[in-house]
């Protein structure tokens, strides 16, 4: 009997934090793990050099060509400002569209 009484009691408390959960998951429905802090790519490895090449600089634009945003691509200020900067070279000297 006593044994029962505590699965049970178990079970409901159980339930409870799966209702928790349950809510905590409708309340944002986007959200999708720990937030992890955005490193800037050129920062990290000072080897890699932001240069005019249009497969590289791929990663910076959108499907159709236009320019990421800094939420995006999670880059530092100056960064990001190097990149647009090359990227705008770049069609410019018809590299890239
Ligand atoms: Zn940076």
């Amino acid at each position: 009997m006593e044994g029962n009484m505590v699965d049970n009691s178990s079970a409901v408390s159980g339930g409870e934090e799966q209702q928790n959960q349950e809510q905590r998951r409708l309340r944002r429905p986007f959200f999708r793990g720990p937030r992890r802090p955005k490193q800037c790519i050129f920062c990290v490895d000072s080897s890699k050099v932001i240069d005019r090449d249009p497969l590289k600089l791929r990663r910076f634009v959108s499907d159709r060509n236009r320019m990421l945003s800094r939420r995006i691509t999670g880059l530092c200020t100056q960064h990001q400002k190097k990149v647009s900067k090359t990227i705008k070279l770049c069609r410019n000297l018809a590299l890239m569209r």
